[in-house]
């Protein structure tokens, strides 16, 4: 490709509204342009890469025995009401009626498009497993659409959904697929690390995230130093240090702490450690009011909890339901008047026969000694884990002292069980000729958000250095020259550069040699060959390794020859990046 004759739209200010270095980067090269909210165009060369992303998942997938397809991303509300969707989805979903004013929705996701698709395609065990995926464009109208298009409202998604006849076929898939997906990301050079997204039982994890480790991440994730655990704190489970003893507060009965309500205002007032005080979080989950005690030092994790009730809706119970309860706020302690309509959850990590130091349930005062035993041992409440991990706590799985990463989630794989099988009643016969309920599982990687995650991973002060795997172009070259028969030159080596099937775009743009290899820098080429006075004066080419940014001058004899020395720097970046594939199998 000349660039005389193509479009490379780069700038050298960053954008006013983007804020991480992928996105500054994706407009600054020209790559992509915004177009709304959440909504940006691909241009030509941002396009290459997001095909070739697209192309690697594709190969892996059907590598993996999976089927494409391609459904219409414009689905019936009838669907999303068959398995109880509709309403849940909320308002990340885009509604629309038609001129018929049926109701329809851009896909968010394709559960129940796909299962409405195979149902009728399976019939007998012998038909599963069948696992079916398509690269198509998904919805969402994120609350905060942001970081350009990590968080976008119109995105690329590789979405795959698997039917087995049982647990087994399921979990051998899901197995198949987490290596898959590890092949898929260090395929395009990313580094991922696999967390337990759920707390998992027997037999294995339901679902784990596939995580990017950086600074702008959303999740936090917790991973041990020791072992292969690693989980996204949302799901990791906190147990107790063993052979930690608390030292009591020294003291008794009811206590003056005027206008301290916070943990630590009265940790400080009462110079004592936060641990010591018992936390008590008022809320309110579907409609019904819930009250959690913590030790003082821990944070609920709201997930947990929500899982736990299962319920959809959790926020602060507000002053006035506190006041109707009889709760005083920022003076809850456990001698609160009992009620049917209160909910008491209690952390596994207290202790029933510790003493506290507790609110008073009165304005200004706390109270200490109580033990949570006197309250509500032998009353129906039990211990449940509700408090979000910290740095040092013991791994789940081998004690050792967690640490925590921030993470992006590239990639997702879950098994769903029966839930869309039993909603759209997907069944098959069985080897005994008996009608069985198929169990499913499913896997997305989004597209969009794995090219700007690369970048994340992989710029410097210049720009972004491209994975060779998917640059949109594999070498970038550099001519400086006006004459004719220089030029022409040039022209014969760019020629046997393509013959060679090497993916080069020649920078033959009337434009300074600074300019050029600042172009170059910025969108990232693997390797740079400069054509300029060394070559015509004296014979020689350099060639830059974008990443490392090293340059070597080579004497120059033949096309062929160059030919040959480009081919084999390309396979020495290519074996490189294999070998990390083939680690990140294992
Ligand atoms: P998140 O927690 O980031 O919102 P999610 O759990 O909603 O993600 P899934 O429904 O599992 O995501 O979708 C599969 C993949 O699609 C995600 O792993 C992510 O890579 C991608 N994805 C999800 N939402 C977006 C979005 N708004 N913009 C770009 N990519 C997205
Ligand atoms: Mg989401």
């Amino acid at each position: 490709m000349k660039a005389s004759s193509y479009l490379i739209p780069t700038a050298k200010e960053d954008p006013q509204d983007a804020v991480v270095a992928s996105h500054k980067l994706m407009m600054r090269a020209g790559l992509i342009r915004k177009s709304a909210a959440g909504l940006y165009s691909y241009l030509p060369m941002g396009l290459r890469v997001l095909r070739k992303i697209e192309g690697i998942v594709r190969k892996e997938m059907d590598k993996a025995g999976a089927l494409e397809f391609q459904l219409p991303i414009l689905t019936p509300s009838e669907i999303w009401k068959e398995s109880g969707r509709w309403d849940k989805m909320g308002k990340e979903m885009f509604r629309l009626k038609d001129r018929h004013d049926n109701e329809s929705c851009l896909g968010p996701t394709h559960e129940e498009s796909f299962c409405v698709l195979v149902k009728p395609m399976v019939r007998s065990y012998k038909d599963l497993p069948i696992n079916v995926y398509q690269i198509h464009t998904k919805f969402r109208d994120e609350i905060r659409p942001r970081f350009g298009v990590i968080r976008s409202r119109e995105f690329t998604m590789k979405d795959a959904y698997s039917f087995h006849l049982d647990d087994e076929s399921l979990d051998k898939t899901y197995q198949t697929m987490r290596k898959t997906y590890r092949r898929i990301f260090a395929g395009m050079g990313l580094s991922t690390i696999p967390v337990q997204a759920d707390s998992g039982n027997m037999g294995g994890s339901a679902s784990e995230e596939f995580m990017v480790v950086s600074p702008i991440g959303e999740e936090t994730l917790t991973i041990c130093p020791s072992c292969h655990y690693s989980g996204n704190i949302e799901k990791t489970p906190v147990i107790a240090k063993k052979n930690t003893t608390k030292q009591t507060f020294n003291g008794n009965g009811k206590l003056h702490t005027p206008a301290k309500k916070s943990i630590t205002e009265v940790a400080e007032f009462l110079n004592t450690k936060e641990e010591n005080l018992l936390k008590a979080v008022a809320l309110v989950a579907d409609g019904e009011y819930v009250l959690v005690f913590l030790e003082g030092d821990r944070e609920l994790n709201e997930n947990k909890l929500k899982n736990h009730l299962g319920c959809n809706e959790l926020r602060p119970m507000g002053p006035a339901e506190m006041e109707t309860l009889g709760l005083v706020p920022g003076f809850i302690g456990p001698g609160f008047p009992k009620s049917d309509s209160l909910k008491i959850y209690i952390d596994a990590l207290l202790d029933w026969n510790f003493s506290y130091i507790t609110g008073a349930n009165e304005i200004d005062h706390h109270i200490a000694g109580i033990q949570l035993s006197a309250f509500f041992q032998g009353d129906g409440v039990t211990k449940i884990d509700l408090s979000q991990a910290k740095v040092g706590d013991p791994c789940p799985s081998c004690g050792t002292g967690l640490t925590a990463e921030k993470g992006i989630e590239v990639g997702h794989i879950f098994k769903l069980g029966q839930k869309y099988s039993k909603a759209f009643d997907i069944t098959v016969l069985n080897d005994k000729g008996k009608a069985t309920t198929t169990t499913m599982g499913c896997y997305g990687i989004g597209v969009n958000r794995c090219m700007a995650t690369v970048i994340e991973q992989c710029n410097d002060d210049k720009g972004i250095f491209w994975p060779i795997s998917i640059a949109p172009f594999t070498v970038c070259l550099v001519s400086i020259a006006k004459n004719p028969d220089d030029i022409a030159k040039i022209e014969s080596i760019y020629h046997s550069l393509v013959k060679a099937g090497i993916e080069v775009l020649w920078d033959d743009r009337d434009l300074g040699p600074g300019f050029k290899f600042k172009d170059s820098e910025l969108i990232g080429f693997p390797i740079r060959i400069t054509l300029g006075k060394g070559f015509l004066e004296k014979n020689e080419i350099t060639i830059l390794n974008r990443k490392s940014m090293v340059e070597e001058t080579l004497p120059f004899t033949t096309n062929e020859d160059l030919v040959t020395n480009i081919q084999k720097k390309i396979l020495t970046l290519e074996e490189e990046l294999e070998k990390q594939v083939s680690l990140a199998e294992t």
